[in-house]
């Protein structure tokens, strides 16, 4: 398992510093209610509209589990390779804020839900390992307002109560870029497990990012410091970029680094102090007395394993392997759920396809994408259907229509949404190759063409491309490629 270009150095004087990463990533569950009450957990809902009194900590209210977020949790931790354990236990972690009504968040501390786990990332230059510490379940908060009214703070409790799973990675990353590829893997196994919706823009997928530097080499991890609740793939890598300058400033001029809690300011592109690190004994965990342990027993774990869908990393190697497509097309292919879905529409539709899948992704890493991109869609959005785009193959693949028609006909089945067959049968598209018509259009060519004719039998054989030019205009480019070049060749000689 090589990393070495993933690598990131910072490289000042003489000396080579590596970075070291790791990752509390907080992911929404996808659920329609919270993890203690029925509240719904619509996002942008009208502030407090989604709030019941367990939600707003009314006295005397008591948490009631919602059994399909510990489901969730459970799927998930099978998506990371992890150990599920079968007792966890629910704490309360205390803290005072205006937006925690409770005075404590119901969170996991000693006995999380998930035990330890790895993810598999593809860099450029090879395969990395990431291990899993943990994953644990917990509530969210409400949000503070503080930019409405100068005069005043408010509180939406629409969020508090919505239930989160931690992710936490061992400190096993090592650049910028190991992070986004991580991010984007975790995103993707929850996405095809449909555990968490990782909408970062809606707060969904958010990250506090622990970073250290250490003289590359080193056997020993340096003091981090944890940049709070990051919220784009992008700003991490800014912030980790930035912190690891300054903590690399630091040591060149002798000073130590203090173990603090930082935030990302994303207009000024720099991290600053919050706090000190909170200890764990700050926040004086202990356990919920008004929520049993949880505990689960062997058919109920093997059950959700056993209904768990084909994950990215299996469906790739599938693709490799009963399909032949390459390491690089079957990532793409199966990095987001939604295109593998309709890959495999499009084989599950034409099977007489399989054996031609590399053409079929081909389309749909190409031609597909970029025309999506053009008109900023989505693959579920697209005009042309899987159905459509099998169709299309099978055309090119029975030489009915040209690769360069076929280009066409696909614009025009995106503007349209009409079958390919129907598009090629009104417009005529049909390839010929007949090859009586084709002769007739080179004798045309070749008679209004006379002196070229001479030209070439004079030996000047490069005009070869220029008969082939004007006879393909002159069939409107249907005559097959392949016979007209025989057809001429001969003619010529
Ligand atoms: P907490 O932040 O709650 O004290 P942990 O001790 O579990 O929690 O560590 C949190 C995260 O910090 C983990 O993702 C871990 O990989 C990462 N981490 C620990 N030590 C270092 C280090 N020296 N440099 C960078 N990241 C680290
Ligand atoms: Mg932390």
């Amino acid at each position: 398992m090589s990393k070495k270009n993933s690598e990131y150095l910072i490289n000042r004087k003489d000396n080579q510093y590596e970075v070291v990463i790791g990752l509390e990533v907080h992911a929404q569950v996808l659920s329609e209610s919270k993890l203690f009450s029925t509240s719904a957990t619509k996002f942008g809902a009208e502030p407090n509209t989604q709030v019941s009194l367990v939600d707003a900590a009314f006295p005397g209210m008591l948490p009631v589990i919602n059994e399909f977020c510990v489901k969730q949790a459970i799927k998930t931790g099978i998506g990371l390779n992890a150990k599920i354990n079968k007792r966890s236990v629910f704490d309360r972690k205390n803290y005072f804020y205006a937006d925690l009504p409770q005075g404590y968040q119901i969170s996991q501390f000693k006995d999380p839900i998930v035990g330890e786990g790895k993810v598999i990332l593809d860099m450029p230059d090879g395969q990395k390992e990431v291990g899993i510490e943990r994953l644990h379940l917990e509530q969210d908060a409400g949000k503070s307002i503080h930019d409405l009214d100068p005069q005043n703070t408010f509180v939406d409790l629409n969020r508090s109560g919505v239930a989160l799973m931690e992710i936490v990675s061992k400190p096993d990353l090592r650049s910028p870029d190991e992070v986004s590829a991580y991010i984007k893997k975790l995103r993707s196994i929850m996405r095809y497990l449909g555990t968490c919706d990782g909408n970062m823009q809606e707060g969904s997928l958010r990250a506090d990012v622990n970073v250290s530097v250490r003289a590359k080499g080193s056997k020993e991890f340096g003091t981090r410091c944890e940049i709070k609740n990051v919220n784009s793939i992008k700003f991490m890598q800014m912030a980790i970029e930035y912190e690891a300058n300054r903590q690399v400033d630091l040591i060149e001029e002798g000073k130590s680094i203090d173990q603090e809690t930082r935030l990302f300011d994303t207009k000024k592109n720099e991290t600053r102090s919050m706090r000190s690190k909170e200890d764990a004994h700050d926040y004086r965990y202990f356990p919920d007395p008004d929520l049993l342990p949880l505990i689960l027993d062997n058919d109920y774990i093997e059950n959700i394993k056993n209904n768990i869908p084909e994950l990215p990393d299996k469906k790739k190697n599938r693709y490799i392997k009963e399909l032949h497509l390459s390491n690089y097309d079957s990532s793409v292919l199966t990095a987001e759920k939604e295109v593998a879905d309709y890959f495999d529409l499009v084989l599950k539709q034409h099977k007489d396809l399989i054996p031609s899948a590399k053409i079929v992704a081909n389309w749909i890493t190409s031609e597909l994408f970029s025309i999506l991109n053009k008109n900023e869609m989505s693959i579920l959005e697209s005009p042309i259907s899987a159905d459509h785009l099998g169709r299309l193959v099978k055309l090119i693949l029975s030489n009915k229509i040209s690769g360069k028609i076929a280009k066409d006909v696909f614009e025009e089945m995106f503007k349209t949404k009409n079958s390919p067959d129907d598009i090629v049968e009104k417009k005529g598209l049909t390839q010929v190759t007949d090859t009586n018509e084709i002769e007739k259009i080179i004798d045309q060519i070749l008679q209004t063409n006379n002196d070229k004719v001479v030209d070439y039998q004079k030996g000047k054989t490069k005009l070869l491309g220029f008969f082939v030019g004007q006879a393909m205009k002159a069939s409107k480019g249907k005559a097959n490629p392949k016979i007209l070049n025989e057809i001429l060749i001969k003619k010529l000689s």
